[in-house]
């Protein structure tokens, strides 16, 4: 079809920026949907891990289902609705387990493999006998490992040429048992044996991140103090300052698997410190002046685009929630140049210690 839509990625980005929110891999599953599989309005569609909203919106006639593990995934979908005079889209989800049976599934494949096969062994399990899933990537993501995981689950796999540099691959009716050792939650241990379990999208599932060891070896002192872990993954950090107790920690992140995985750490027998989560866009919505302490393991990519601007959202935010005197603590990749930022944001900005890779900086409010 002919219809035309303005797409931004969330946050609006710079009218001269390169990033563009949608990609050949969107438009293609878009296209096959529309010319191959012959359908009427009535067949029920879900999308899975729509970056921007494109492919949901372009398919609006559908009310398809959107899937997206990404809170920012889910209000650039509302924001581009809006821009675009489309209702709001209502059928959105976070959770694998709230995802509808439907007759087709369009799926854009993830850089995650994890998160990839969390999906696959879910449509798996719990969709329909024949359905039909069509997956789209950039022809350069869609390697061995990823036509393999297609071929574990479903059967009549069929990996498209590539067209505009993207490829679909399809796949109708699934393997009766398919052999894999996939596991919903994976865990590892802290240094000091605390287990940390990781669902599959989540930030370092496989191994404690190098950036985030050096901030729990360098946290300010969180005794009985409001702290905010922003971005906190896993929670890992948060374990460390539960160590602390009594602190109140509150933890933030956009990916709904992080704060699951979060939750599974911080509320269980072994840690007894007072947590709150919340799925959110960095701070936004949070009071003004009413943390002590923030500390962060910065982001410093959204989908594949290497960006600083998530990181900068974030210390600005902290600047507007902290308290008078209250501080920022954060754990930085040495080449990241996070202190002329810190500085631009905060004034000054102390060294507190650094390794071969990471840099710890610390800023009072
Ligand atoms: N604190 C964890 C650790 O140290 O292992 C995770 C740190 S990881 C470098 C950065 C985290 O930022 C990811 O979990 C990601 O989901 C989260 N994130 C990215 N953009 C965000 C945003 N706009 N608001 C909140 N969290 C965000």
């Amino acid at each position: 079809n002919n219809q035309s839509l303005t797409l931004w990625r969330f946050p609006k980005q710079e009218i001269s920026s390169s990033l563009q929110a949608w990609d050949s891999a969107d438009a293609l599953l878009v296209e096959r949907f529309i010319t191959e599989f012959n359908l009427t309005e009535s067949v029920r569609v879900v999308t899975l891990n729509d970056n921007f909203g494109m492919i949901t919106l372009a398919l609006n006639a559908y009310q398809p289902q959107f899937f997206n593990d990404s809170h920012i995934s889910h209000l650039a979908l509302a924001a581009n609705a809006q821009t675009n005079n489309i209702a709001p889209i209502n059928n959105t989800v976070y959770a694998l387990q709230d995802i509808n049976e439907a007759d087709v599934y369009l799926l854009k494949i993830p850089k995650n493999l994890d998160f990839l096969e969390a999906q696959l062994a879910y449509l798996h399990a719990h969709g329909p006998a024949d359905l039909t899933l069509i997956a789209a990537a950039k022809a350069t993501d869609i390697n061995k490992s990823v036509v393999k995981l297609f071929n574990r689950y479903f059967k009549n796999v069929d990996v498209s040429l590539a067209h505009k540099k993207s490829r679909t691959i399809s796949a109708l009716n699934k393997q009766k048992s398919p052999y894999s050792s996939y596991q919903y939650w994976k865990n590892w241990q802290t240094s000091d044996n605390t287990a940390i379990y990781n669902a599959p999208n989540v930030f370092s599932r496989s191994q404690l991140d190098q950036g985030a060891a050096f901030l729990m070896a360098n946290l300010p002192d969180c005794n009985g103090k409001n702290v905010i872990d922003l971005a906190c993954g896993n929670g890992v950090i948060s374990t460390a300052i539960a160590q602390q107790k009594p602190a109140n920690i509150i933890l933030v992140d956009e990916s709904y698997m992080a704060i699951e995985s979060a939750k599974k750490n911080l509320l269980n027998d072994t840690i007894s410190a007072k947590s709150e989560f919340y799925l959110n866009d960095c701070l936004t919505g949070f009071a003004d002046n009413s943390a002590d302490i923030i500390v962060c393991n910065p982001p410093f990519h959204q989908q594949k685009a290497i960006t600083t601007h998530i990181a900068m959202q974030m210390f600005s935010d902290a600047k507007r929630v902290l308290k008078n005197g209250g501080e920022l603590r954060i754990v930085g990749n040495a080449h990241l140049g996070y202190k002329n930022q810190l500085q631009s944001i905060f004034g000054d900005v102390n060294f507190i210690n650094q390794n071969d890779k990471f840099v710890i900086l610390s800023t009072i409010k």
